[in-house]
């Protein structure tokens, strides 16, 4: 995203990046940073990552989301983007946390910022329908001692990978996690 060096109201030049009041018509502008959610879908103790298909950070695991909108609740834009990249129909849980970044390491989107939402997700089943191969080269499923270091977006995702796996890790060892456990180690053998 280039600044912004013209008035969008009146088109008037802008004397200096946002934040600025247009000279001419007394239009503020802003630059905020774009709401972003995504979801730590985890079955069977395992979380689910795509590799991207596109820019930025082609090549790279991701954790499956993208850009809320304008007006959708960032834990609905979380299930629609994995639904989109993967197929699969997720319950959206709790917030993981929040983190802030960059979208892209060089080029005309290095200045815009993102807010970036990450909740819990669960999956009834690890089967994958399909995968939209614009959006996904590949999807994975990844234990927490197992994670990819090769991932997208590092100014946060790292961190984001840390958190779910210290969420897994406080969870009570009950007799029902154990059992779920038992099941996970059978399923993935
Ligand atoms: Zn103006």
């Amino acid at each position: 995203m280039a600044l912004p060096r013209f008035c969008s109201h009146c088109a008037a030049p802008l004397p200096h990046p946002p934040p600025v009041t247009c000279p001419g018509c007394d239009t503020s502008h802003w630059l905020d940073a774009k709401p972003c959610a995504g979801a730590l879908v985890t079955c069977r103790g395992k979380v689910m990552l795509v590799r991207r298909a596109h820019e930025p950070w082609r090549g790279a695991w991701d954790v499956p989301g993208g850009f809320c909108g304008p007006r959708e609740h960032p834990k609905d834009a979380a299930a629609r983007e994995v639904r989109e990249e993967t197929g699969l129909a997720v319950e959206v849980g709790g917030i993981l946390g929040m983190w802030i970044d960059t979208y892209a390491p060089e080029g005309p989107e290095a200045d815009k910022v993102t807010l970036n939402i990450y909740f819990h997700a669960t999956a009834e089943s690890p089967a994958n329908p399909w995968t939209d191969p614009n959006e996904v080269a590949e999807i994975g499923w990844f234990a927490p001692d197992d994670l990819p270091t090769e991932v997208a977006f590092p100014g946060h995702i790292p961190a984001v990978l840390r958190a779910w796996r210290e969420s897994l890790e406080a969870l009570p060892r009950t007799a029902a996690t154990a059992r779920h456990a038992e099941a996970s180690h059978k399923a993935f053998a």
